[in-house]
């Protein structure tokens, strides 16, 4: 199971953030928890197929959490989709959804199931398939706001190959009564028992999506013993009261949730838009559980990291946490560009060893963006020699993430 944050903003989106929405991949599926807009852009830029959407599901009717569905449906439309999708939220979102597609005369080459959850209700399995199932409780938000766990069924244990040979089993069908926990009676009478051959069976994954929430038990319980807990954090301490105002969670509260729960990994998301450097909220965090992680954009989590890392590839740069020259936006990047050029420079004229040079040269990986760094840097340089003659327009300093609080 593979967890990407693809929007990790609350109610508005920054220049470096998304509006909500979380993709799960699982054995080529992919499962979205709220649908922001410019989600299927994340998802084309994630390395994630729009194609395999299995199902959407919504928390709650804020535009910030579902504003990104229509567009989704129209490009799944253009993309000749015929396998069925499935849509599950509060009571609303059908009457949404066939409304919009009505209004632009859509008429869908698939089919869209809905599964609608009414406020009052207490749990409810919104989805039940052979091998996973996704559990649904309301959360304490200021509207009706559902909180969903998705849960993979425990898995056979293994057979042991060797020994069932021994034990006279030759056929398929035999095997396969084995691995469903029945016994299998052989030609000469004997009962080979289904416990001697198949070890425990295996817990299976699972996930907790939870925001848009103060602190509440129906959290706790859907995140009880989860192998990933993705929990809202849009506030900090200091700001605990206008959490509560809004129905938000402080990361503290998440932390309290994934104590309460045990979950093994907590990831924070939803930050607001005013904290520029969400650190402060993983700090707090942190104080109080771990392990647990700030939910970056684009970068995957992994429930069993040996057996999927490379199986989705982001298709963009993704900056990196301790890279403090700048990322996201465009003029940032070009900066921090022109900073490891220069660097290159001074590193050349000083070294004096052929193992320096060997370093810096193998730090510079070969994908295209980076090979067309030096093109940039000397059209950098460029401007700068006008500058000499011409003192420079000043351009506001950026900050690694987009500083909300000067607009
Ligand atoms: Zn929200």
């Amino acid at each position: 199971m593979i967890i990407v944050p693809l929007g990790v903003a609350s109610a508005t989106p920054t220049a470096t953030r998304h509006l909500p929405s979380v993709a799960l991949w699982r054995e080529g599926d992919v499962h979205l928890f709220d649908c922001g807009e410019n989600a299927q852009m994340r998802m084309l830029q994630a390395g994630l197929k729009r194609s395999k959407i299995e199902n959407i599901f919504i928390t709650h009717f804020d535009v910030d959490h579902f504003s990104g569905i229509i567009g989704l449906l129209s490009t799944l439309q253009l993309q000749r989709r015929d396998k069925s999708l499935k849509i599950i939220g509060p009571k609303g979102v059908k009457e949404y959804v066939e409304w919009n597609l009505n209004f632009a005369n859509v008429d869908l080459n698939f089919e869209i199931s809905f599964v609608e959850v009414e406020e009052g209700f207490e749990e409810e399995r919104v989805v039940d398939e052979d091998e996973y199932y996704v559990e649904a409780r309301p959360l304490n938000h200021s509207t009706f706001c559902i909180g969903y766990r998705f849960q993979e069924k425990d898995k056979p244990g293994k057979v042991d190959a060797e020994k069932a040979e021994a034990m006279g089993i030759t056929e398929d069908a035999q095997y396969k009564a084995l691995k469903a926990g029945e016994d299998v009676e052989l030609e000469d009478g004997t009962i080979v028992k289904s416990y001697d051959i198949v070890g425990h069976p295996r817990p299976g994954d699972s996930f907790a999506y939870v925001t848009d929430t103060k602190y509440c038990p129906n959290a706790v319980k859907l995140a009880m013993n989860t192998n990933i807990l993705y929990h809202e954090a849009t506030f900090s301490e200091s700001l605990a009261d206008k959490a509560v105002e809004t129905g938000h969670s402080t990361s503290a509260d998440a932390a309290r949730v994934a104590n309460e729960a045990q979950t093994k990994l907590l990831v924070i998301g939803h930050f607001s838009a005013r904290y520029t450097n969400p650190f402060v909220l993983l700090r707090e965090a942190r104080d109080k559980f771990f392990p647990a992680w700030l939910a970056t954009e684009l970068r995957p989590i992994f429930t069993n990291p040996s057996q999927e890392k490379g199986i989705v590839q982001q298709k963009v740069y993704i900056k990196e946490a301790n890279d403090k020259s700048g990322g996201g936006g465009g003029k940032s990047k070009k900066r921090s560009r022109k900073s490891d050029s220069s660097k290159k420079r001074f590193r050349k004229r000083k070294s004096s060893s052929s193992d320096r040079k060997k370093r810096s040269r193998s730090s510079s990986s070969s994908s295209e963006r980076k090979r067309r760094r030096p093109e940039r840097s000397r059209k950098n340089d460029n401007n700068d020699n006008q500058g000499s003659s011409r003192p420079p327009k000043h351009i506001t300093p950026r900050t690694p993430f987009d500083n909300f609080d000067r607009f």
